[in-house]
């Protein structure tokens, strides 16, 4: 089978044929039919973050097939099926972060495609309790970008507490912007997109953003306040000069949603504002096989839309440049 791996933190990918694995016990054999290209996945095959994979490894935790065959005991999965490759490739299943309802914060996880061979292959292993089922009606390439893009801008709406009525500000209109817009809609919300290309407020406009700022033109800050300020805010840029300016468009009360990891690591947080305006910072990472389940019943339901283009597995290394450099509007998915 080919798959894109990672040889040396300073090389592009190689796609290259290497042996079908077998399911170990728990485990099911998937056919991938669609693999999206996440950010996480550039920063794993450059080796960025403090925790590093070990090369050679295979990226990828967007990753949507068919089931082909499964390892001993596994149960409540059949061949046949269509299921989702996510980030988290397994956890602990007993610590109080697992049983809590709060797998993702597992100190004992296993992620997919950083610590174990993820989904940018032409088959791959995973762990059964981890996948989770695509229903009808969910295409395989649009599957895959709602299995981290998605799932990671559901749960940062979902834990920012929105209610019907408030007002929540989109800073970011990507691969993930573009679905957290939608889902605050979908929770009730009047919503400010906020961008600095005007191809991407139209977009926001199209997918139903009531309002839209371009932060290149306009000071985003003046023009969310004269909206009356945002009750909350999720930042999808890796600019901490976006994080500052999405916090100081919070009205009082608001939250704050952190989610994308800019490389320098620190913002400026204005304690006297956090404090009087009793504002709530929050991180947010990806979300659990249920929050996933969700979101593809949404999607299913006709509730959102997916913005992604399609390569083959062979042009990795230039849909990484494509990603890096901007050419890319929307989710990059690998189809198979
Ligand atoms: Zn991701
Ligand atoms: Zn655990």
């Amino acid at each position: 089978m080919q798959a894109a791996t990672v040889i040396a933190f300073d090389q592009p990918l190689v796609v290259r044929e290497t042996r079908v694995p077998s399911p170990a016990p728990g485990q099911v054999l998937v056919r991938m039919e669609a693999s999206g290209l996440c950010h996480t996945d550039i920063h794993a095959a450059r080796g960025d973050w403090p925790v590093k994979p070990h090369p050679p490894f295979t990226p990828g935790h967007e990753g949507v097939g068919i089931v082909q065959e499964l390892g001993t005991g596994v149960t409540g999965r059949a061949v046949g099926e269509r299921v989702a490759i996510p980030w988290l490739g397994s956890a602990c299943g007993t610590c109080g972060y697992c049983v809590s309802g709060r797998e993702t914060l597992c100190e004992s996880q296993r992620n997919t495609g950083y610590s174990i061979d993820g989904s940018h292959a032409q088959w791959a292993v995973a762990d059964a309790r981890y996948v989770v089922p695509v229903p009808a009606g969910v295409s395989p390439s649009e599957a895959a970008p709602l299995t981290c893009a998605g799932v990671t801008s559901y749960k940062a709406v979902k834990v920012s507490g929105l209610r019907p009525g408030e007002r929540a500000a989109i800073f970011g209109i990507g691969g993930l912007g573009h679905l957290a817009l939608q889902y605050a809609g979908i929770f009730g919300a009047e919503t400010i997109a906020v961008d600095v290309t005007e191809d991407k407020l139209r977009l926001a406009g199209g997918l139903g953003a009531t309002h839209t700022v371009n932060a290149a033109r306009t000071d985003p800050v003046a023009a969310i306040k004269d909206l009356g300020g945002a009750d909350m805010a999720v930042v999808l840029a890796a600019d901490p000069h976006v994080l500052e300016q999405a916090h100081a468009s919070l009205r009082r009360g608001g939250r704050l949603v952190l989610v994308s990891l800019p490389k320098g690591n620190t913002m400026q947080l204005p304690i006297f504002q956090t404090v009087l305006g009793g504002i709530s910072v929050i991180g947010s990472i990806v979300g659990t096989r249920a929050d996933l389940a969700e979101v593809f019943r949404l999607h299913a339901a006709g509730r959102t839309e997916v913005r992604y283009e399609t390569r083959k597995l062979e042009e990795i290394n230039e849909a990484i440049e494509d990603v890096l450099s901007g050419r890319v509007d929307a989710r990059v998915v690998f189809e198979f």
